[in-house]
């Protein structure tokens, strides 16, 4: 059930133990939004309030929601509005294999073939998308990142030379998303922009984290900077406790069939309520992974003690959390009870195509995939290791399992699955029936060279826990794709139909 409330927010605030930019300080007074932007407001704010702007004084500031807060931080700004065009530093760029070489040619064109990056310490880049594939062009990509990366003396790549095994390759980590916060450089209060689109996923950390083109990312490679309009908040509260048979993955489905996949175009979309708090950094990731999938420019989850205890060991990088002001406006305010929720899936051809898993349960597929950055982390196979245990059972059909990252993969074969008497998650799905976990990377999530690992070369129908289920997105263009919850995914393998988690939770 979801209520909608407009404006105003009585409070969003997370208490931590961090010190805070004076700067940045909560205040009384508001203000809504610029006056070229009251016509299509839909607080409706009134043109007094704009006459009484504190701003006249020159000293006094507005609340901030987190995302301008970071953003003030970012443009050494006292205080931002949404609407306002800001030139922002970034903390860490990152780009991968597939938008790699081109950023690198935009570079070079630009600042010259002798130039050199703004900062080497914040430059990540990462091969992860088209790995394992005998494809010349897909491995020239990653060359092309190494020779960059040795002229430039970058010092975070994740480097992969030896294709046959993995393994033998300690640099490499695997998905971007997952490799960037496994690796510390998702840090709250920074600015963090990557050309892939799914880089809101570091929201997660209180970080403003958003995807760029490839001319955007060769400009900053430049100058460590980016034009960037600060963008209005939506603000959504999951309170409640959530059912043993949901999670994070139901949860951003739930709210992306809410608003649609354009509801939150160009809005930062903040997530806090109770349900929120009690995630772990793998969930709070699902979220925010998933916001662009609403159009979103970035998530935010404000940064609490179990932000703090996720980075204990990964950065010695002193950062800064923000959360938004108790004053703060949000464009609007979305309420979800999480304990009334059911398990949902994304039909296909579209993230907000929502439906109820169990309304589904007729619909016959031919393969589950398990893995990318929105469903391949530790706890998502952990998640779905525990229900095959739970259940006893084999799978019906060809159940793909790709780790996000070579730490993912070591924690399947390591890591005990809660209820299975101390079986690891690879133990686990080898009884079950499923394939041997694959080498980490995006595998099938993007469809990729023919012969990547799992990719849909026919149209048939896939479960799966990736985020994106438009035509031709895994492969063949005829293909059908029911994204789900680790949950889902693994129960769909247990019967060969897509299948609501609690016939077996
Ligand atoms: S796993 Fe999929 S969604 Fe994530 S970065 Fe790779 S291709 Fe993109």
């Amino acid at each position: 059930m979801i209520i909608i409330l407009l404006l105003p927010s009585p409070s969003s605030c997370h208490g931590h133990g961090w010190r805070r930019d004076p700067s940045l300080l909560p205040n009384p007074f508001s203000q809504l939004c610029e006056p070229s932007e009251r016509a299509s407001c839909p607080q409706q704010c009134s043109p007094e309030h704009t006459q009484r702007s504190p701003a006249s004084s020159g000293s006094v500031k507005h609340a901030m929601t987190a995302t301008e807060k970071i953003l003030a931080r970012a443009s050494e700004k006292g205080q931002l509005v949404p609407g306002e065009n800001v030139w922002v530093k970034a903390d860490i760029l990152m780009t991968h294999d597939v938008c790699g070489p081109g950023t690198i040619g935009i570079f070079k064109k630009e600042f010259g073939q002798n130039a050199k990056v703004w900062d080497r310490e914040k430059v990540v880049l990462i091969p992860d998308h088209y790995i394992f594939t005998a494809d010349e062009r897909a491995n020239r990509n990653v060359d092309i990142l190494r020779e960059f990366a040795l002229e430039q003396d970058i010092k975070y790549f994740y480097d992969i030379k030896d294709l046959s095994n993995f393994k033998a390759n300690p640099d490499y980590k695997g998905v971007c998303h997952v490799a960037l916060a496994q690796e510390g450089h998702c840090r709250p209060g920074e600015v963090l922009f990557g050309t892939d689109s799914h880089t809101c996923n570091a929201g997660a950390f209180g970080q403003f984290a958003t995807g760029i083109g490839n001319t955007d990312a060769g400009f900053i490679m430049g100058t460590g900077k980016l034009l960037i309009k600060v963008p209005p908040t939506l603000r959504f509260v999951l309170d409640g406790e959530m059912p043993k048979h949901l999670l994070a993955k139901d949860l951003i489905l739930q709210i992306i069939g809410e608003i649609s996949v354009a509801g939150a175009t160009y809005r930062a979309m903040e997530f806090v309520g109770t349900a929120v708090d009690a995630m772990t950094m793998e969930d709070r990731m699902t979220l925010c992974n998933m916001v662009v999938e609403a159009g979103g420019k970035n998530g935010v989850v404000p940064a609490d003690s179990t932000t703090f205890k996720y980075l204990e060991g990964k950065t010695t990088v002193p950062y800064q959390p923000v959360a938004s002001d108790a004053e703060a406006s949000f464009l609007q305010e979305y309420r979800f009870d999480v304990s009334k929720l059911e398990p949902v899936v994304a039909k296909p051809h579209s993230p907000d195509n929502r439906g109820l898993a169990r309304e589904c349960k007729d619909v016959k597929i031919d393969r589950v995939y398990i893995g990318s950055c929105t469903g391949g982390k530790t706890e998502d196979f952990l998640a779905a290791a525990q229900l095959m245990a739970t259940s006893g059972q084999t799978v019906k059909v060809p159940t793909f399992l790709v780790p996000a990252t070579q730490k993912v993969w070591l924690d399947l074969y390591t890591l005990p699955v809660p209820g299975a008497d101390g079986m690891t998650c690879a133990e686990v799905f080898s009884k079950a029936g499923c394939d041997t976990p694959a080498a980490p990377s995006c595998a099938a999530c993007l469809g990729g060279p023919r012969d990547t690992y799992a990719r849909m070369n026919e149209a048939q129908v896939c479960v799966s826990t990736t985020n994106r289920n438009f035509p031709g997105r895994m492969g063949n263009k005829d293909a059908q794709i029911y994204l789900a919850s680790p949950y889902t995914a693994a129960a769909s393998a247990l019967t060969g139909f897509v299948t609501d988690p609690r016939e077996f939770l």
